[in-house]
């Protein structure tokens, strides 16, 4: 049960003296979190900690969150706090003097930097108490950071680190270097920061009080559902907090409506192997089928003021890379139409025969400084859904309405717009042809999404049941492929000395934040891919494997360890239990992980981050779904 009172312990004096939140408050509350992996303990203390800035300094609140969730800001405004290992090093000898031997092999021993730097400042003797550092402080710094650029970089960006590395006390410096590495890893996953800000608000009231136990406990239930809900569609902090300081829960809603400009996290889509498959999950229901393109995922975006944007399926603002879909887009646009939301796939097309264009062409166009009269690799927008239209949100609508909407509001136009080549029949011979046609036009297979009722909404972020992919080598194999993160290499043999001739590669455990080491792989790479491998993954080396990384007690040792930086798309053959990688160990065996069995290599996925890649509660999904249930139960073998 969650206390409404608050105390505001040893750190009364600092607030006191500032009217700012210590940065000591924080990080005692990142303490007690990470020392324990309940979730409902770690909603409980970020709830206090909340209720603290709720009743002192509610200006503050907005930082405190973000700097919860280690972000600057809203993930479209792109400002990473991510800084390199190396300079890390740098500003923890500098601002201690230690030796650089030293914290190199301590962390070798530890994987942690930030307990590196917590020891570091530990054994250093101090003349005089530094100012203590508040949140605002702290986050402001991080943010002038993460600006730094050109002249002098370094020099600047090692100054600053180092000035607020001076004044940490205790465990500040742990945290301080772990959210400049960009990722905490304490278990605030930003679902469980939703929760808690639902709930301190609801705990603030002066109402909420008199309340009995059971309705506080459905208020708090009922608030949460909420929060979630509104950053579904707005994931922005900048408008949802000051909301919620404002009104009532009920009426926050009202003033955080889903616009252009902000880009909603996309649905996504279960695997399934089999057309049957899909026949038995939308029994008598109404679906259709669309071609799944294989390109890049572009949510775009007109807002009433004419301008236009267009953003990845991570809210990166990619309108710089497709200045050609901006130039074209009043092309297809109705006049009638004077804002929405559009979500659909690029796909590189080639314009003279009209086709499309496998993946690998469109990933050799440049991603960063694209001029329009440079593009050599022509891409056209086909469009399966359209979540907004001229001021009114359409997410709650079924399908069937929100593609009539669509076929309203844009009109085709050759080598530029089409809408996504769709089929309504439940005929599972029709669908099979589909399916055919679907590879013939060099697509990776169909959606087939439920399309009428109220289930037939649209599910901003998440992977739903009413959406099934079905990819073309579904009858071979485990019917999907796995997007992995390269954590490891080993050095090639023979002509491929000069490169790494494998790779150990991990999934992500979204709830332990954790990369689970799932296969070595060596299959399904060109002379080409290794040397660009190789090329993109040389700078990203690191000491010694992070302590995030989940290797098991007698694990695979690669030659050298990475940042989780770069995802790849594997297929296997299937997957078996193994006592030597970790992919979704507690799962289906207390001690023994889930691995792949002949993996190869597919492409690399570069619209993908590490957190994006395949969870270990899919790995679980397509070890239980596995064609054969005999097979892949079988003992591992170290490829
Ligand atoms: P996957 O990346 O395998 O999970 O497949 C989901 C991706 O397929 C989406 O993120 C889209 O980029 C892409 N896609 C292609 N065609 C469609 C379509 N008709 N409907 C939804 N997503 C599509």
């Amino acid at each position: 049960m969650i206390s409404v009172t608050t105390t505001l312990t040893g750190f009364s004096f600092i607030y006191f003296l500032y009217s700012r939140i210590p940065y000591a408050m924080l990080c005692k509350t990142f303490e007690r979190c990470e020392a324990t992996t309940k979730r409902l303990a770690i909603t409980e203390y970020l709830v206090q900690l909340f209720l603290q800035a709720i009743k002192l300094t509610p200006s503050g609140l907005l930082e405190l969150l973000y700097m919860c969730i280690n972000k600057l800001c809203p993930d479209y405004e792109g400002l990473e706090m991510g800084v390199g290992e190396s300079f890390l090093i740098k500003a923890i000898v500098s601002s201690t003097g230690r030796n650089i031997k030293n914290i190199k092999a301590e962390y070798r021993s530890t994987g942690d930097l930030g307990t590196v730097a917590m020891n570091s400042k530990g054994s250093q003797g101090t003349l005089s108490m530094p100012k203590p550092l508040t949140v605002h402080q702290v986050f402001q710094t991080l943010k002038d950071l993460s600006q730094i650029t050109g002249n002098q970089s370094q020099k600047k960006k090692i100054d600053k680190i180092n000035s607020l590395l001076v004044q940490c006390r205790g465990s500040e410096a742990k945290y301080l270097i772990r959210q400049l590495e960009g990722k905490l890893r304490i278990g605030l996953a930003e679902q469980t920061v939703l929760s808690a800000l639902a709930q301190s608000i609801v705990l603030s009231k002066p109402e909420t009080s008199k309340l009995s136990q059971e309705k506080i406990e459905q208020a708090l239930a009922d608030a949460a559902a909420i929060v979630k809900s509104v950053y579904n569609q707005l994931p922005c902090y900048d408008m949802i907090v000051p909301a919620l300081l404002e009104y009532s829960i009920k009426d926050f809603p009202d003033h955080c409506n889903m616009r252009p400009g902000i880009p909603l996290k996309p649905m996504l889509a279960h695997p399934t192997k089999s057309l049957t498959e899909i026949l038995d999950r939308f029994e008598d229901r109404k679906f259709t089928c669309e071609f799944k393109y294989d390109g890049e995922r572009a949510q775009i975006h007109l807002l009433p003021n004419g301008k236009s944007m267009v953003y990845s399926r991570n809210s990166e603002n990619m309108s710089d890379r497709y200045p050609d879909i901006m130039s074209k887009l009043a092309n297809w646009v109705m006049p009638t139409t004077s804002s929405f939301i559009l979500d659909c796939e690029a796909v590189a097309w080639d314009k003279e025969n009209k086709q499309i264009l496998p993946f690998q062409v469109l990933s050799t166009r440049k991603r960063k400084d694209v001029k329009e009269e440079d593009i050599k690799v022509q891409v056209v927008v086909f469009a399966f859904d359209c979540l907004y239209l001229n001021g009114e949100s359409l997410l709650r609508l079924p399908l069937e309405e929100r593609r009539e909407k669509l076929r309203s509001a844009f009109k085709e136009t050759e080598n530029e717009f089409y809408f996504a080549r769709q089929m309504d029949s439940n005929n599972i011979d029709d669908i099979q042809v589909f399916l055919d046609v679907s590879i013939e036009n060099n697509c990776e297979g169909l959606m087939v999404k439920l399309f009428d009722g109220e289930e037939a909404s649209y599910e901003p972020s998440k992977r739903s049941r009413n959406w099934l992919k079905v990819k073309k080598d579904y009858l071979s194999g485990i019917g999907d492929s796995m997007d992995l993160v390269v954590i490891g290499a080993f050095y090639g043999r023979g002509k491929r000395t000069s490169v790494y001739g494998a790779f150990l590669l991990a999934c992500y455990d979204p709830e332990t934040e954790e990369y689970q080491t799932i296969c070595k792989i060596g299959t399904g790479f060109s002379e080409e891919d290794l040397l660009n491998h190789y090329n993109a993954l040389k700078g990203h080396v690191i000491e010694a494997p992070k302590r995030f990384y989940c290797l098991g007690e007698n694990p695979v040792k690669p030659d050298v360890w990475f940042e989780p930086v770069k995802v790849w798309e594997v297929l296997c053959a299937d997957l078996s239990i193994s006592p030597r990688y970790m992919a979704a160990v507690g799962k289906v065996d207390a001690s023994k992980g889930i691995s792949l069995r002949f993996p190869r290599f597919i492409r690399v996925r570069d619209d993908k981050g590490p957190e994006d890649s395949t969870s270990s509660e899919q790995v679980m999904t397509f070890y239980y779904n596995q064609a054969n249930s005999s097979k892949g139960k079988g003992d591992d073998m170290d490829y």
